[in-house]
């Protein structure tokens, strides 16, 4: 997909044709990071690629800005006539400002100077004479959207990877180089605040409806259709009517309570200052932050924006495991599902989405058409386009008699927790599987080392758990045996990847990473329950500390069962004095003067006696809480964001319930469970929630 001259003949070639290095040759500026290339067809258009010379994705950096403002001046000397900015990468537009840059700032001064380069920059470039156009195709994201926005129209090419919004917030720090300014004037401030403040992108489809672009063009006429606008007078698009009135001085006070009141059910300011800065800057400066610097630099440098950098490269580094293992190694393209229950089901559909061939088996059709109505509500919920949501649909194909196992890349089993009806499966799937299909098992709590015994090729089974529910949760651990292939162990991680999934390796033990440092934390808090305190007070403390719900509402989710369940084979694992000393390191009260065993001892009776009574959770709609249509009902409905200072009695027993989350995620680093303590922090970061603001454990 090399946006760079195209020679397709329905497109005509825009420009000089060569690549890689003949073209920047052909360049009329000698740059490093742009290519300036003339249109064939008229001589004052200027076509400018960005193929940044560090990095594998187009970013802005310094140096990339300082040329694009030699650019600009050469244009102004020869007095052009249009300027249409693409990229000459295939991995995409621009994937926003370089965040290597941001992150070593240490000065105010610096802070300011940055924000002031691509502002001013950009400011110009909307005020040059002749059009701009920015032809995006893939990613543009943040100061890549910015910097778009600064043209006069914007093309989107509608293929699959064209994302374009404004995510800064994710990062902590806000669009401070005219994104503030002119997407509320572009689309009216309620979806441009909308877009700014979650941080969500669009496809090309979804910018053109809400009219960040002029046009979705297929990739075919691209060229052309860039030529085309670029060189028709046609006016800027501004938002008309009401959604350029919210943008008045006098308007922008109320648009900015509504923003700030629903802003405040999500996330608390003193956690997450950028977005309830970026509505100050908006209706106090119009977007022109450096009206305030106070207010910037507050952000900029606040541990709260490092804390986010840290966790986007964490979160890059997971990515990172899928690509290196994608090199060299067939593509993935058939996954076979066997067991289409909560898991099997959810991870069939989520496969079917993300574009890959599926087969779902069970035993009978009548267990997998619950899977598939579920498939149904998620393409309808993910896909817009009904050609797309067909498509999915037929690619996920009931299959229960297993026919795909022998045609299948990877064969993945999510059939019930129960050891011998594992074992009698796997021995079937390697009688038919391709000899070099992967098998791997979504198994929660069982050792992979006994699942494989009864396996001819043990070296070919490997962990791949997903969490619930499938279609939020990012992250998949993926678990190695002692032994396991390493050829399994890379395609593995592709896998994950290869669906947009966050790939954590893990070594084989109890629990893995995430399930094992849930455990000590939902255990402390029943404690709590024993001692007489209530599940909302309990709940409500580590909602301020940040996390999504609080370790009883998790346990009512999960299914208090499951939970025992779990801590039961966890808590077999483990010698006696393990859990002992984790529970008094959260000081504990783990007195049980007949417990010889580490079960007794771990069991609180809060969960005992609501199993006993069949109270398990939201899915018998009584457990901890009482259930309603989804919702916690009563006088101890569920807690919720507050706005309010957090008591330190609150704060108190929030550390002392994550306590022995963070002591267990220690012992498990000290094991080699996972390769460090960075990963460690990925895994509880994107398996639990643990709030990324605090950038880790
Ligand atoms: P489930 O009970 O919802 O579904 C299991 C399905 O497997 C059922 O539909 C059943 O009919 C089918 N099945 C049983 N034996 C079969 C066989 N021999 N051939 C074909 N189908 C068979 O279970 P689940 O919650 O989806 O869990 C499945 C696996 O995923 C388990 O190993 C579990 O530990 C793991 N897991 C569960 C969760 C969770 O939150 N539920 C999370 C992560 C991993």
């Amino acid at each position: 997909m090399n946006r760079a001259p195209t020679t397709s003949p329905t497109d005509g070639t825009p420009y000089s044709s060569a690549g890689g290095s003949e073209r920047q040759a052909a360049s009329v500026l000698p740059l490093k990071n742009w290519v300036l290339l003339l249109d064939n067809h008229n001589p004052k258009l200027f076509w400018a690629s960005l193929q940044t010379e560090s990095s594998g994705l187009n970013t802005l950096s310094a140096a990339v800005l300082d040329e694009l403002q030699e650019i600009l001046d050469y244009l102004d000397q020869v007095h052009a006539v249009g300027l249409i900015i693409a990229s000459g990468k295939d991995s995409g537009f621009v994937a926003g400002a370089d965040i290597e840059e941001f992150k070593s700032l240490t000065t105010r001064d610096e802070a300011i100077a940055l924000v002031r380069r691509g502002w001013t920059l950009f400011n110009r470039l909307a005020a040059v004479r002749y059009p701009t156009l920015a032809l995006i195709e893939g990613v543009c994201l943040g100061g890549g959207l910015e910097l778009s926005l600064a043209c006069r129209y914007r093309i989107a090419v509608d293929t699959p990877g064209t994302r374009l919004g404004l995510p800064e917030v994710l990062l902590g720090i806000v669009p401070a180089w005219g994104g503030m300014r002119r997407l509320p004037r572009l689309i009216g401030p309620q979806a441009a605040l909308n877009m700014m403040l979650t941080g969500k992108s669009l496809d090309a489809r979804g910018a053109k409806q809400i009219g960040i672009v002029d046009l979705a063009a297929p990739p075919r006429v691209m060229h052309n259709s860039a030529r085309g606008l670029i060189l028709s007078g046609r006016p800027a698009a501004r938002a008309s009517g009401m959604k350029a009135v919210m943008n008045w001085g006098l308007m922008r006070p109320f648009v900015a309570h509504t923003a700030r009141k629903q802003l405040a059910r999500q996330v608390r300011r003193d956690q997450y200052p950028a977005p309830y800065a970026l509505i100050d800057l908006w209706q106090k400066t119009d977007g022109d932050a450096l009206q305030v610097e106070e207010i910037l630099d507050g952000i900029v440098r606040s541990p709260t924006a490092s804390n986010l950098v840290r966790v986007f490269f964490l979160q890059e580094r997971l990515k990172g495991f899928g690509k290196t293992a994608a090199e060299g190694a067939a593509p993935l393209n058939h996954i076979h599902v066997v067991g289409a229950g909560t898991m099997g089901g959810d991870i069939a559909a989520w496969c079917a989405l993300r574009g890959l061939r599926v087969t779902l088996q069970d035993q009978g059709i009548d267990r997998l058409q619950p899977a598939l109505a579920r498939a149904g509500n998620l393409f309808a919920k993910r896909l817009r386009d009904p050609y797309a949501r067909r498509a999915a649909q037929d690619r996920l194909i009931p299959d229960p008699d297993g026919k795909g196992v022998s045609h299948a890349d990877l064969i993945l089993e999510a059939i019930v927790e129960d050891l011998s009806a594992k074992h009698s499966l796997l021995r079937d799937i390697e009688k038919i599987a391709r000899p070099d299909a992967i098998i791997a098992s979504n198994t929660s709590s069982l050792r992979i080392e006994d699942l494989r015994l009864v396996m001819q090729r043990p070296q070919r089974l490997v962990g791949i758990h997903f969490f619930n529910p499938v279609a939020l949760m990012p992250l998949v651990e993926v678990v190695q045996a002692e032994g396991i292939d390493p050829g399994v162990m890379h395609r593995a991680l592709q896998f994950v990847r290869r669906i947009d999934k966050l790939p954590l390796p893990v070594k084989s033990a109890p629990g893995f990473l995430v399930n094992a440092v849930l455990a000590p934390y939902m255990l402390a808090a029943m404690r709590k329950v024993d001692a007489g305190m209530s599940p909302h007070e309990i709940d409500q403390a580590l909602i301020d500390f940040g996390m999504p719900m609080g370790p009883l509402t998790l346990a009512d989710t999960v299914g208090l069962d499951v939970a025992l369940a779990a801590g039961r084979s966890l808590a077999a694992a483990q010698p006696t004095g393990a859990s002992n000393g984790r529970a008094s390191q959260a000081g504990i009260n783990t007195s049980n003067d007949g417990a010889d065993t580490a079960l007794v001892s771990v069991v609180p009776c809060c969960l005992q006696s609501r199993v006993e009574a069949g109270h398990l959770g939201k899915k018998t709609s009584q457990g901890f809480y009482t259930w309603k249509d989804g919702k916690a009902t009563g006088p101890g409905s569920l807690p919720r964001v507050h706005q309010r200072p957090v008591s330190d009695t609150a704060q108190a027993l929030a550390l002392e319930l994550v306590a022995p989350l963070v002591a267990r995620a220690q012992e498990l680093v000290a094991s080699g469970l996972v390769a460090d303590a960075d990963l460690a922090d990925a895994g509880v970061i994107f398996g639990t929630g643990f709030p990324p603001f605090r950038g880790g454990l």
